[in-house]
Order: structure tokens, then C-alpha cells, then sequence
């Protein structure tokens, strides 16, 4: 017998579906930068990829743990034309981050009004993730400010993001 209510079983589905269409947004933007010979940033973009995969996959577990199941979407194709300059690629991730942070924010209230206190558990930590996630982006693209078209600086910024391991806080 299922006991997870039918809106909160399409919620968790869409942002597993999300957290999924993120990590290939992710994939294209590190192709961008690993094409432009910034293979540092390209591994930050590589890295952000695999954690939202994570995310998905948490969800997913979570939403079998309750009894539901899991269904993929048509997965909308990411942009993958990145004209404009480098900050405007973080710009974008950061729009991306901010559409991830609304929809997890509608789950945990649409967790309440249900009285679901385990999906509005579950997703505490992704209320945090986010505030994190937006915090790094949000610093990146003030420091691609500060560099502007300062080639050195551009260079030093991309060996920073080459160093970054995967769950390390960057920023
Ligand atoms: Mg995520």
C-alpha cells in the first residue's frame, strides 16, 4: 500500500528529473570551457555534473523508501550555446540553482500543508545544499568581475577551479 500522497510523489519525480536535466546543463558548460582550453573550469562545471547526479540519486532512493516511483520525463536538451563571455556562463548556472532552490522550496511546503514530515525532513538538506551552492556561484561570478579581460588573472582563476576536488567548498 502506498503511503506517500500523489502530489508529493509527482513533486519528488519532477525535481529528480531536474536535479537530472542540471547535471547535463553542467556536462555542456564544462565542454564549453574544456574546448576553450580552460580545463580548470571545466573540471568545476565536471564536478557541479556529478553532484547533482547525487542529488537525483538521493531523491531517487528517498522516493522508493517512501513507496513511490520513479519516472522519467522528456528531458529537455540543455543550452549548449554559450555566447557572451565567461561570466555569463556562471550567470546562467546561478539562474539554474535559483529555478532548483524554488522548486525544492515548493516541495517542503507542499510537505507541510500534507503533514509529509519525513519529505520535509528529507528535504532540509537540500535547502542547505542550495544556499551553498548559490553562495559559491554567486562568488565566482563577483571574482570573474574583478578579472574583466585580465588574461593573467583569467589563467590563475582557472588552475583555482582545476584544484577543486569533488565536495570541497571552493569559493
Ligand atoms: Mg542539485
Amino acid at each position: 500500500m502506498k503511503t506517500i500522497h500523489a502530489e508529493i510523489e509527482k513533486l519528488i519525480n519532477d525535481q529528480i528529473n531536474l536535479e537530472l536535466h542540471s547535471a547535463n546543463q553542467y556536462l555542456c558548460m564544462a565542454s564549453h570551457f574544456i574546448d576553450e582550453e580552460l580545463a580548470g573550469i571545466g573540471n568545476f562545471f565536471l564536478i557541479q555534473s556529478q553532484e547533482e547526479n547525487m542529488h537525483a540519486l538521493k531523491q531517487y532512493n528517498y522516493l522508493h523508501n517512501i513507496g513511490g516511483k520513479f519516472r522519467l520525463g522528456d528531458l529537455k536538451a540543455p543550452d549548449q550555446n554559450f555566447k557572451g563571455d565567461y561570466k555569463s556562463v556562471f550567470e546562467k548556472a546561478l539562474e539554474l540553482e535559483l529555478r532548483v532552490t524554488r522548486s525544492i522550496y515548493n516541495i517542503v511546503d507542499k510537505a507541510q500543508q500534507h503533514k509529509d514530515f519525513a519529505t520535509y525532513t528529507f528535504f532540509e538538506w537540500f535547502v542547505t545544499e542550495q544556499v551553498e551552492e548559490e553562495s559559491t556561484l554567486r562568488k565566482l561570478i563577483k571574482k570573474l568581475e574583478m578579472i574583466g579581460s585580465n588574461t593573467s588573472a583569467l589563467f590563475l582563476f582557472d588552475q583555482e577551479l582545476g584544484g577543486r576536488k569533488s565536495g570541497a567548498n571552493l569559493a
